[in-house]
C-alpha cells in the first residue's frame, strides 16, 4: 500500500477509534459521571479557544491535567479532551469555511495523548496516595504527555514522508514552556477542587481565562505589528520599483535592480532568470543570483523543455519544497516561477526561490508579479527605443547614401577616363555603405579574364593586384542562382572553402561563436556589371564597418552604384568612338589630317621643354596614279589599307601614323634623334617594298615602293609649319633622286634645300 493512503487509514482510525472510545465511554458511565465529564469538555473548548495561537497547546493542560489529578480517572482524558478540542475546532474550522475531516485528528491525537498518560497516572498512584506521590505522578504525567505528543507528530509526519522535518527541539520548548505555566494553575485548582468541589475548579480557571485573553490580544498585537512592518516595506519597495527598474539602462541591470527589489520583499536563496531576444537565432542568456545548483545548460534545458518562450506564466506560479519541478536550490524552499512579458513579447522568465514563507501573502504576491511586469514593461521600452535609434540611423544613412548617389552621378558628368570615374564610385561606396574594400574589375573578352581597374582601401597592394588579372573561370561559379541575392552574389566563406577553387586556404574553427549574421574575412559579395548581356566587368566589397552580412537594401544600393558604374563604362565607350570617327581616317584607320596636326603640335610643345628630339616622316607612294590608271580606285584604295596596315604594325606604340592626305602619310616617331629616325624610315620603306598587296578583285598580288622625307625638330624646324616644309623638301628631294628611297632634310644638298 502506498503511503499516502496509509495515512488516510491512520487518521481515520485514530479519529474514529477515539471518537467511539468516547462515545462507548460516555454510554456505560452513570448520569452524574457523563454531566461530569462533558463538563469538563465544556472548559477545556472554552480553553483551547483562548489559547495563544493555533501550533502551542493552550490552557486546556491546564485543565486536562487538573481534571486527571482530582478524578483520578483516565476517562475524563479520553472523552473530555476529545470532545472538548473537537468542538473547538470544529466551531473554528466552519467559521473558516475550511473544514477538514483530518482536523479532528489533531483532537484524537491530543485526546489519545492525555488518555496513554491519564492511564499510567491512575495505574501508578493510589487514588489517596500521600501528596509527595501525587506530585512525582504528575511530573510522570508531564514527561509522559511530551513523550507521547512526540511520538503521534513521529508517526503522522512518518506517514506523511516528512520524517526529517520533526523539530524535536522546537516542540520540547513550546510545549514544555506551557506545561510549566500550567503547573502551578493545576495545584491551585486541584487544592481549590477539594475545597470547593466544582465550583472552585471553575473560579480557580477564571484567572487563567483573563490571563490567556489578555496574552491572545498581546499576540494579535505582536502580529499585526509584524504586519504592518511587512506592509511598510512593500509600500517602499513599491514607490523605489519605478525609479528604479524604469530608469535602469541595459537589460542587465534592468533585470539586476529588479531582483535586487525582489530580495527586499522575502530574502532570496536562489534565482535564475533566463532571457531571450526578438531574433530566435541569438541563443537564451543565464543570469544567476544567490546560489543556483543546477548548470546554465540544465537551467537552458529545462526552460526549452518547458516552452517558455511559446507561453510563459502571466502570474506568479508557486511550488513548496518538494513540489518544485526544477528546484534551484538544495533543502526546503518556496519556489516562484512567472515570466518577465508584456502582452506583445516574452523576454524572459524567473525562478525565485525564498524561505520566507511571507512571500505566499497575497499583497506580497501581487507586489512581485508587479516588479516582474515593471520589469518587462522596461525591457520593451528599452528594446523600442534602441530599434527607434537604429532606424533613425539607417534613415540618416540613407539620405546620405541618396545625396552621395546624386553627387557620383553629377561627377561623373563630363568625364570620359574610366579609371578615375571607377575610383570614384569606388570611394563612394566606401563612404556611403561602410566597405573597407571596394574593387572594379572589367572583363576583357579576348582574353576572358577580368582586369582590376579601381578600388578603395587597397592602397597598399593595389599595384601588385592590378598586374594579376581574375580568369573568367575562376569568377563564373560565384555567379550561381545558389548565391544570388538581388540581382548579386553572395558567396560565404563556407561556399567557399568547399569550392575546388581554393581561393581562401585558411580554414576557420571559431565558427559556431559567431553569430549568423556574422561577416566573415572570407566571404565574398559580387555584383556584376551588366550591360544588355553583355558582361562588363563586376564590382566586389569586402569587410563591411558593422561586420555584419549584408542585407537585401544594402545590396540593391551597391547595384545602384554598379549601375552608375556600367552607364560611365557605356558613355566612356561612347566618347571613344565619337573620338575615333573625328580623329581616325575612314577608309584606312589611320589618324586623320586634324589628329596629326594636333599631335604634332602637342609633340613640338612636350620637346621643347624636354629639348630632347623627335622626327616627322613624309611618305608618299611611287607612281601611284599608274595603279589608279590600271586597276582602278578600288583597288588604289585597297593598296592604300594595306599600306597602312602595315605601317602602324610594324610602327612603336608611341609613333603616330596618319594619312595627311591623297596617298601621302605622315609618321611622328617620338624621342627619335636623326640617326635613328633615318633607320626607322628606312626600315619602313624596306618593309613595303617587300609587301606583296593582295588584290582579290584582280585575283593577283602587286607590289608598290614608297619616297620618304624626314626632318628632325628642332635641328630642321622648330614649328609645325617648318617641320612639315622641310620633311616635305626631303620627300621632294627623294622623288628627285629616284624613288623608292628615304632622304634626311639635314643633308639635303644646298640647291634642294632651299627650293
Ligand atoms: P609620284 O608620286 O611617284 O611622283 O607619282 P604619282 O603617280 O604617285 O603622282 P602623285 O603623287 O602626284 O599622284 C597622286 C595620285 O594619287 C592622284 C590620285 O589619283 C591618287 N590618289 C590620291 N588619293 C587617292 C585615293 O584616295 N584613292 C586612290 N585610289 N587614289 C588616290
Ligand atoms: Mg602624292
Ligand atoms: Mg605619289
Amino acid at each position: 500500500m502506498k503511503r499516502a493512503s496509509l495515512l488516510r487509514v491512520y487518521l481515520l482510525v485514530a479519529i474514529s477509534g477515539t471518537a467511539m472510545a468516547m462515545l462507548w465511554t460516555l454510554s456505560t458511565s452513570t448520569w452524574a459521571t457523563a454531566q461530569t465529564l462533558l463538563f469538563y469538555a465544556a472548559l477545556i473548548a472554552i480553553a483551547a479557544w483562548v489559547r495563544v495561537d493555533d501550533e502551542a497547546s493552550g490552557f486546556e493542560a491546564a485543565v486536562a491535567f487538573a481534571a486527571i489529578l482530582v478524578l483520578h480517572d483516565p476517562a475524563v482524558a479520553l472523552v473530555s479532551v476529545f470532545a472538548g478540542t473537537a468542538a473547538y475546532l470544529i466551531v473554528r474550522d466552519s467559521k473558516r469555511g475550511t473544514f477538514r475531516f483530518e482536523t479532528l485528528y489533531d483532537a484524537a491525537q491530543l485526546a489519545l495523548s492525555y488518555y496513554v498518560v491519564a492511564g499510567l497516572y491512575a495505574s501508578a498512584v493510589a487514588r489517596n496516595a500521600p501528596l509527595m506521590a501525587k506530585l512525582s505522578g504528575y511530573v510522570l504525567l508531564v514527561v509522559g504527555y511530551l513523550v507521547a505528543h512526540i511520538a503521534f507528530v513521529a508517526i503522522r509526519q512518518g506517514l506523511a514522508g516528512n520524517a526529517d522535518a520533526i523539530d524535536v527541539r522546537r516542540i520540547l520548548i513550546t510545549q514544555g514552556r506551557m506545561l510549566l505555566l500550567m503547573s502551578p494553575v493545576v495545584a491551585v485548582e486541584v487544592l481549590s477542587y477539594s475545597a470547593y468541589g466544582k465550583l472552585g475548579f471553575v473560579l480557580a480557571f477564571l484567572p487563567v481565562l483573563l490571563v490567556a485573553y489578555s496574552m491572545r490580544n498581546e499576540t494579535n498585537a505582536v502580529r499585526q505589528n509584524a504586519e504592518l512592518t511587512r506592509r511598510n516595506r512593500e509600500l517602499s519597495i513599491l514607490t523605489e520599483s519605478a525609479s528604479q527598474i524604469l530608469t535602469a539602462e541595459g537589460d542587465q541591470e534592468t533585470l539586476r535592480r529588479m531582483v535586487a527589489l525582489l530580495g527586499r520583499l522575502a530574502k532570496l536563496k536562489a534565482c535564475a532568470i533566463v532571457t531571450w531576444g526578438v531574433n530566435p537565432d541569438i541563443p537564451a542568456t543565464v543570469y544567476r543570483h544567490g546560489f543556483c545548483d543546477p548548470t546554465d545548460q540544465d537551467i537552458l534545458a529545462w526552460v526549452e523543455s518547458a516552452g517558455f518562450a511559446e507561453s510563459a506564466p502571466s502570474r506568479a506560479f508557486v511550488f513548496h519544497n518538494d513540489q518544485r519541478r526544477f528546484p534551484l536550490s538544495e533543502g526546503n524552499a518556496i519556489q516562484v516561477l512567472i515570466g518577465i512579458q508584456t502582452a506583445e513579447v516574452i523576454y524572459g522568465i524567473l525562478v525565485y526561490e525564498t524561505e520566507d514563507p511571507s512571500i505566499l501573502k497575497s499583497g506580497s504576491m501581487n507586489l512581485l508579479t508587479l516588479l516582474v511586469n515593471q520589469a518587462g514593461v522596461s525591457l520593451q521600452d528599452q528594446l523600442l527605443r534602441r530599434e527607434m535609434v537604429e532606424k533613425t540611423t539607417q534613415l540618416e544613412a540613407q539620405a546620405a547614401t541618396k545625396s552621395l548617389i546624386l553627387e557620383v552621378a553629377n561627377g561623373l558628368i563630363g568625364s570620359f577616363d574610366v579609371d578615375a570615374m571607377l575610383t570614384r564610385i569606388a570611394l563612394a561606396i566606401a563612404k556611403a555603405l561602410g566597405f573597407e574594400i571596394v574593387v572594379f574589375a572589367l572583363y576583357d573578352a579576348k582574353r576572358e579574364e577580368f582586369t582590376r581597374r579601381a578600388h578603395a582601401g587597397l592602397d597598399d597592394v593595389w599595384e601588385e593586384m592590378k598586374k594579376k588579372p581574375v580568369s573568367a573561370a575562376e569568377i563564373k561559379p560565384f555567379f550561381a542562382e545558389e548565391f544570388r541575392v538581388s540581382n548579386s552574389y553572395f558567396v560565404s566563406h563556407k561556399a567557399l572553402q568547399q569550392s575546388e577553387h581554393g581561393l581562401f586556404v585558411k580554414h576557420d574553427d571559431e565558427d559556431q561563436n559567431r553569430r549568423p549574421d556574422e561577416w566573415h574575412e572570407n566571404d565574398l559579395l559580387i555584383v556584376p556589371l551588366l550591360s544588355a548581356d553583355e558582361t562588363m566587368g563586376y564590382l566586389s566589397v569586402r569587410d563591411p564597418q558593422d561586420r555584419r552580412v549584408p542585407n537585401t537594401e544594402t545590396v540593391q544600393t551597391l547595384e545602384i552604384f554598379a549601375l552608375q558604374a556600367v552607364t560611365a563604362l557605356r558613355s566612356a565607350r561612347q566618347y571613344e568612338e565619337i573620338r575615333r570617327l573625328t580623329f581616325i581616317d575612314g577608309l584606312t584607320s589611320a589618324y586623320n589630317h586634324r589628329y596629326f596636326q594636333e599631335a604634332l603640335a602637342k609633340e613640338v610643345h612636350r620637346h621643347a621643354r624636354s629639348g630632347h628630339e623627335f622626327a616627322l616622316a613624309m611618305l608618299d607612294i611611287d607612281n601611284f596614279k599608274r595603279i589608279n590608271d590600271t586597276f582602278g580606285h578600288p583597288v588604289g584604295d585597297e593598296i592604300l589599307k594595306g599600306l597602312v596596315d602595315e605601317l602602324m604594325t610594324n610602327a612603336r606604340d608611341t609613333d603616330v601614323v596618319s594619312r595627311y592626305g591623297g596617298e601621302e602619310f605622315a609618321i611622328i616617331f617620338a624621342g627619335t634623334p636623326a640617326l635613328s629616325s633615318h633607320d626607322a624610315a628606312n626600315r619602313m620603306r624596306e618593309l613595303v617594298a617587300k609587301r606583296e598587296f593582295a588584290i582579290a578583285s584582280a585575283g593577283r598580288t602587286l607590289r608598290v615602293t614608297v619616297s620618304i622625307g624626314v626632318a628632325v625638330y628642332p635641328h630642321d624646324g622648330a614649328t609645325t609649319t617648318d617641320l612639315v616644309a622641310r620633311a616635305d623638301a626631303a620627300l621632294y628631294f627623294a622623288k628627285k633622286n629616284g624613288k623608292n628611297q628615304v632622304a634626311m632634310a639635314g643633308e639635303l644638298p644646298v640647291e634642294s634645300a632651299s627650293a
